[in-house]
């Protein structure tokens, strides 16, 4: 396997309380026994692994930090662990933070600035929706300093290096044109829709039932919009359920059938899974032998039967899925979304009937054009 994309953990705790947070809320506890940021130690290691990587499979990947929150790590190592990054990976290589924008500041921005480093922003969308699940270990909306801190990205005279775009989780009571209107207001460059964590044990929040619809009919609305505007940002599961009905590929797992070697590196420097799996069972992400970057070597890891026997549960295994028309489009959809507490993953995603609908939703556009 070769890897695409490296999750940094670097902080194991976050300084909000979305109430959907598949690391948090959702049952695993593992993030209580890890420390609470990466120490310079780990970071060390950390560069010294994704240098050896890059040189042993002289193909680049993606390195996203990630939380928690990232930007709790301490400034003066996020800046050891940026700079140290800069210095021994290729530009190709592309090296992001995701954030919920609550402390970004100037500082931070220029240290992105000199080593690099681009930012991406969750916010769900206007303030009443955003507030509904983005929440603050008080209880309180953590719109206001999200959007002030994408407010401060955007003044930053390098904003169009700096800002990728944003990820929204998706809530279906909420009015999807409302919701695409906010983002063109905020002049985003790109705009990651994502569904909430669920499966067969434990419906996605905002979905009533395993063959209701709410969730595709809301981004089938986007996709309207989307396609009438003439000046769209990008949204990319838009773009890749339309790309792959084309017959060209995706770019992220979730739709269509690449499998993309995906690899956490924990606040520990233990090498895990996926961190979306987790939302299954508590322990869900962890493989069965430990695997530190302290001692292992990532390109050896990704060669490993664990790793591609792990891999490979991207391609869905149920016999409906299997012979399903959309497969090739859909993919079966995001692992985590086929758990079944009896069956495991032998099973259909539990958006099984929104991406029916929003792919054949696409799809009759699609023909409309042609
Ligand atoms: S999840 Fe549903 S739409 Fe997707 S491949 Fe499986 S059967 Fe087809």
């Amino acid at each position: 396997m070769q890897l695409d994309t490296v999750l940094i953990k670097v902080a194991s705790r976050c300084n909000i309380n979305c109430s959907y947070c598949y690391v948090y809320n959702q049952g695993d506890t593992s993030w209580q026994r890890m420390p609470k940021h990466m120490s310079f130690e780990i970071v060390e290691d950390v560069i010294r692994q994704l240098a050896t990587l890059y040189r042993d499979q002289d193909h680049p990947f993606a390195v996203v930090l990630h939380g928690g929150e990232p930007l709790l790590l301490p400034r003066n190592i996020l800046e050891a662990l940026l700079k140290g990054l800069a210095d021994c990976l290729p530009a190709t290589c592309s090296r992001s933070i995701q954030t919920n924008g609550t402390l970004i500041d100037d500082d931070l921005l220029e240290l992105c600035v000199r080593t690099g480093t681009t930012l991406s922003v969750s916010i769900d969308g206007p303030a009443d929706v955003h507030d509904t699940f983005r929440i603050a270990f008080n209880g309180g909306g953590t719109y206001a300093r999200a959007a002030a801190g994408i407010a401060r990205l955007r003044q930053h005279p390098r904003a169009d290096l700096l800002f990728t775009g944003t990820l929204c989780v998706v809530d279906p009571q909420s009015d999807p044109c409302r919701v695409y209107e906010f983002f063109k207001s905020l002049a985003v460059p790109s705009v990651d829709f994502l569904f909430k964590d669920g499966n067969y044990a434990k419906l996605p929040l905002g979905k009533r039932t395993v063959e209701s619809t709410e969730y595709g009919r809301w981004l089938a609305a986007v996709w309207d919009c989307y396609v009438q505007d003439p000046d769209p940002p990008r949204i990319r599961i838009l773009d890749d359920l339309g790309r792959l009905l084309l017959g060209g590929a995706s770019v992220k797992e979730g739709c269509g059938q690449t499998m993309y070697g995906i690899v956490v590196i924990d606040t520990d420097g233990t090498v895990t899974k996926n961190d979306t799996l987790k939302s299954m069972f508590d322990g869900a992400d962890r493989f069965e032998k430990i695997w530190s970057v302290s001692t292992d070597r990532l390109s050896e890891i990704a060669d490993s039967r664990e790793f591609i026997q792990y891999s490979h549960l991207q391609n869905p295994t149920s016999p409906i899925c299997r012979a399903c028309p959309l497969l090739s489009v859909c993919g079966g959809g995001m692992p985590l979304s086929r758990w079944h507490p009896e069956t495991g993953l032998h099973n259909p995603s539990v958006y099984c009937a929104d991406y029916k609908l929003l792919i054949g939703h696409i799809q009759e556009t699609l023909q409309e054009f042609r």
